[in-house]
């Protein structure tokens, strides 16, 4: 079964128009990470009228239903939305675009459509949603990719002995090993000054793809044998919290400039 499967990816690579990978995503830990730190940076009256959208559940609560849905065919035509490739050297504007979209066009289409407003309560919750996925996925540096690797899935790792990559190691392997649930973690994450916030929710989506990127030469500096544990997480831990506190602070921008 897996080799058929390895095959149909391959086939799908070899026929895809441009970089296609099927990427998981923080975990669901690092995703209601994002939601939280988000919900706690919300304004009054966007918290307000956010409950109202998502019929009382939380960000945390709703930021991995983008996930869920990959199962549902419904929704297939979601499912590149969640990375980017910007080949070294070149930036967004001058990058190849998917036809089937990605991460930083969704996240600047999805936020316009919320802030036009008129959308259908159904509509705009799952509009909602989606944002909420996607801001998380933009500060997982190995969705915003810079070669042709899928995001480091193809970068084959061991994580304590077990097969893994790259991508997974940021994804969930680094944020599982500390076994902390989501409100743990998040009230462990350096809370930043008002200057630092006021700063970081100036910089746009494309920045922030930018900040993504320039994590990689630390990102893929590792042993060749690939033997990842203690020491990676050791010198990289500090990275993936300092991007889950970005992420939800660029969220609760975002939010507050559509409903605050
Ligand atoms: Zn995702």
């Amino acid at each position: 079964m897996k080799n058929v499967l390895t095959g149909l990816f391959s086939l799908l690579i070899l026929h895809a128009p441009v970089h296609v990978w099927a990427s998981p995503t923080w975990g669901v830990t690092g995703h209601r990470v994002v939601g939280l730190v988000a919900q706690n940076h919300l304004k009054k009256k966007a918290k307000r009228k956010i409950s109202t959208v998502l019929q009382c559940n939380s960000l945390a609560e709703v930021s991995n239903w983008m996930d869920d849905v990959k199962s549902d065919t419904a929704y297939n035509h979601t499912h590149d939305w969640h990375w980017v490739t910007i080949l070294a050297g070149e930036t967004y504007e001058t990058s190849k675009k998917n036809p089937k979209g990605d991460i930083i066009m969704k996240i600047e289409e999805l936020t316009a459509t919320l802030k036009a407003g008129g959308l259908s309560a159904a509509k705009e919750e799952e509009a909602l949603k989606f944002l909420v996925h996607l801001v998380g996925d933009l500060h997982q540096p190995l969705h915003v990719g810079d070669r042709d690797n899928q995001g480091g899935n193809q970068v084959k790792v061991t994580w304590f002995g077990q097969n893994s990559n790259l991508h997974r190691v940021w994804d969930s392997d680094m944020i599982e090993g500390k076994q902390l649930s989501y409100s743990d973690l998040a009230g462990f994450l350096d809370e930043p000054s008002r200057e630092q916030v006021k700063q970081w929710q100036q910089l746009s989506t494309r920045e922030w793809a930018a900040v993504s990127q320039s994590h990689f030469p630390k990102i893929y500096d590792f042993p060749e044998n690939g033997k990842l544990g203690y020491r990676y997480s050791y010198d990289h831990f500090g990275t993936v919290q300092t991007c889950l506190m970005q992420a939800g602070i660029h969220l609760a921008g975002l939010l507050n400039e559509i409903y605050g």
